[in-house]
């Protein structure tokens, strides 16, 4: 992409409303622009970037073996007084109805709407299990909308819903989506760690929120240390490994971990104090284990292999991707900036051309744009006319994670200057060796 051509609109001063870095930047970076109180318009940048972290929550979910469709954002009033929660919902629904005065929704979540697929079709336990999921806007009208993305009315959600025979299938079901999460998140850069959470009637104890340790963090949190070096499952992970996921699971929940809801200062207090960490944090993914809570009221059962039919065993896990790039940001930046990890960055590699109009600059820039695009990395060419300090500002704030700064004097020797926006490491390259350096992945 050209800069001359994109659509980049940067704030030179720092927006007042924004109390958090997250926001501060996500603003001045064009990325989002506010429509309405917690409603946000995704400028391109920041839509590459949401598209960059929905690729990886697919390729996680899909690899645990969860399968995408996508269900409408208006629902109807009915299916919610079937499951008893139209009532109940409150004030966080927003309500509408339609010419026939027919009583719609703007979904909050979706499992009525799920299991009303699934009753539809599914009969027996041989169509058993399913993970069905996908990426949908949602609208909860908040009481206070605040932090930008982080906290916003209208917002992306990644909702998986699973259905099993029985509560060990169930089990099974959550720990692949307890993995998947692992991953998901530390692909992206972030350590996240799995805190229980309350389970509200329904009781036990799998219901976990996975928390991005962050300053600005709207929840207090305690944990035990040692969650930050754990190693996360690899790529080849078998998932349909029963005791293989268990222990996974089991480790990732031996220690301590609880938000300020669930925290026990007596277990707490056992952990040694050198392990101790009390800290804030985001909840980015929240993953639940609900029985039978919504397949009963509406009828959702499938005949086993006893010839009895049951209602179906479900639960449901969703992730953030519109609060998690604000996490990102919380968890990544400088005083410069933002600093994308290089899986979710908006492009691969900025060009900048310090001198235009400039023979020699002009054709090493194009060049290094041609190739660079040629050999699959995503480069922004910064053509504008502008002073090369407003340039590296530029590509500062929006984190580029690789930066090559084309100027006439290291063109003189044949050489571009190399960047990382990360470590602030700069090294000179000859431009013939630019292409091999940035094409294998370091
Ligand atoms: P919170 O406790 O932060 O209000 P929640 O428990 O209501 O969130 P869930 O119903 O568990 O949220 O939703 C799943 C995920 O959706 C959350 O983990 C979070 O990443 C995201 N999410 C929920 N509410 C919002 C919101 N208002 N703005 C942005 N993302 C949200
Ligand atoms: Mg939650």
């Amino acid at each position: 992409m050209r800069l001359s051509r994109y659509f980049l609109p940067i704030l030179r001063e720092t927006p007042k409303e924004a109390e958090i870095v997250s926001h501060r930047l996500m603003l001045r970076a064009g990325m989002i622009r506010q429509e309405a109180a917690g409603i946000y318009a995704w400028l391109p940048l920041g839509l590459k970037v949401l598209n960059k972290v929905n690729a990886i929550v697919r390729e996680e979910q899909n690899r645990s073996g969860a399968i995408e469709l996508l269900m409408p954002t208006i629902q109807s009033a009915d299916l919610w007084r079937e499951s008893g929660r139209y009532d109940a919902y409150g004030k966080e629904m927003l309500r509408i109805q339609d010419r026939h005065d027919r009583d719609m929704l703007f979904g909050p979540t979706n499992e009525e709407m799920v299991t009303e697929i699934f009753r539809g079709y599914v009969r027996s336990y041989k169509d058993l299990p399913l993970n069905l999921y996908h990426i949908q806007w949602k609208f909860r009208d908040e009481v206070r909308p605040r932090f930008g993305v982080m906290r916003s009315r209208e917002f992306l959600m990644k909702d998986a819903y699973s259905f099993d025979l029985d509560q060990a299938g169930a089990v099974h079901s959550y720990n692949k989506m307890f993995v998947a999460y692992l991953r998901t998140f530390s692909r992206m850069g972030l350590k996240a760690i799995p805190m229980r959470a309350d389970t509200g009637p329904i009781g036990g104890n799998l219901s976990h929120e996975f928390i991005i340790l962050a300053s600005t963090g709207e929840s207090e949190v305690f944990c035990h240390a040692d969650y930050l070096n754990f190693d996360i499952p690899p790529a080849d992970t078998n998932f349909d490994d029963v005791a293989g996921l268990q222990s996974t699971v089991d480790k990732w929940t031996s220690l301590y971990a609880a938000t300020s809801e669930m925290h026990d200062e007596a277990a707490f207090n056992a952990v040694s104090e050198d392990k101790k960490m009390s800290a804030r944090g985001i909840e980015v993914g929240h993953i639940f284990y609900f029985g039978t809570k919504y397949s009963e009221p509406m009828g959702a059962k499938v005949m086993g292999p006893d010839g009895q039919e049951k209602p179906v065993h479900m639960g449901s896990y969703g992730i953030g991707p519109s609060r998690l790039i604000a996490a990102i940001i919380e968890a990544s930046h400088d005083e410069n900036g933002i600093i994308w990890p290089e899986a979710v960055a908006p492009f691969d590699v900025a060009v900048l051309n310090l001198k235009i109009g400039d023979a020699a600059t002009d054709a090493a820039s194009e060049r290094l744009y041609r190739e660079l695009g040629a050999a699959g990395r995503d480069v922004l060419y910064d053509d504008r006319d502008e002073r090369p300090g407003g340039k590296f500002a530029t590509a500062d704030l929006i984190g580029v994670p690789w930066q090559i700064l084309v100027g006439p004097k290291g063109l003189a020797e044949g050489k571009v200057e190399l960047k990382n926006r990360a470590t602030g490491d700069r090294e000179h390259l000859a431009l013939d060796d630019v292409v091999a350096r940035l094409t294998i992945r370091k």
